[in-house]
């Protein structure tokens, strides 16, 4: 393009009202924006966001200690102490998840036998004071309590894909 080309392409504005148009274009068109927190998308039955551990119906915890969370776990965002119960039934008695490590990846779900430690829809957690990215059994377990008919459908959706 020569440089009256331009020049003359510049004194006619022409750049200008083609943007204008494109503009112009997409004020009437349907909106893509969505206006996060009065709006959401909806999110897959496989999102992965932060941990729960679940109980079985009579609340006994589904965990037994088997460690193959914590040995599959990529970040070693996973602790876990276990100790032998008066029934010989082998229980944690720490289970600690450092979120701050976690990379999120869902092997610690996939890899427990019991259906266990999941990864439920919550995205919205945060921190105030140091040390709270730790978040231990009985924090781990409330989460399961609170969200475990929702953490349930989800994973009876997705059962035929496992
Ligand atoms: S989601 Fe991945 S990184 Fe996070 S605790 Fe589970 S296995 Fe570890
Ligand atoms: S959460 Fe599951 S994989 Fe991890 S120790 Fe307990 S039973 Fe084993």
């Amino acid at each position: 393009m020569t440089a009256i080309t331009r020049y003359l392409k510049s004194l006619m504005l022409l750049e200008l009202l083609k943007g204008m148009s494109i503009t112009g274009r997409y004020f009437t068109r349907p909106k893509y924006t969505v206006h996060y927190p009065e709006e959401t998308i909806p999110k897959s039955n496989r999102f992965r966001g932060l941990h729960a551990l679940r109980r079985y119906a009579n609340g006994e915890e589904r965990c037994i200690a088997c460690k193959l969370c914590e040995a599959v776990c990529p970040a070693l965002a996973i602790t876990i102490d276990s100790e032998p119960r008066a029934d010989g039934s082998r229980r944690t008695t720490r289970y600690d998840i450092d979120l701050f490590k976690c990379i999120f990846c869902g092997f610690c779900e996939e890899s427990c036998p019991v259906d266990s430690i999941v990864e439920t829809h919550i995205h919205e957690y945060h921190f105030e004071a140091r040390g709270e990215n730790i978040v231990n059994k009985q924090q781990l377990l409330a989460i399961g309590d609170r969200y475990e008919a929702e953490i349930a459908a989800a994973r009876a959706q997705d059962a035929a894909f496992r």
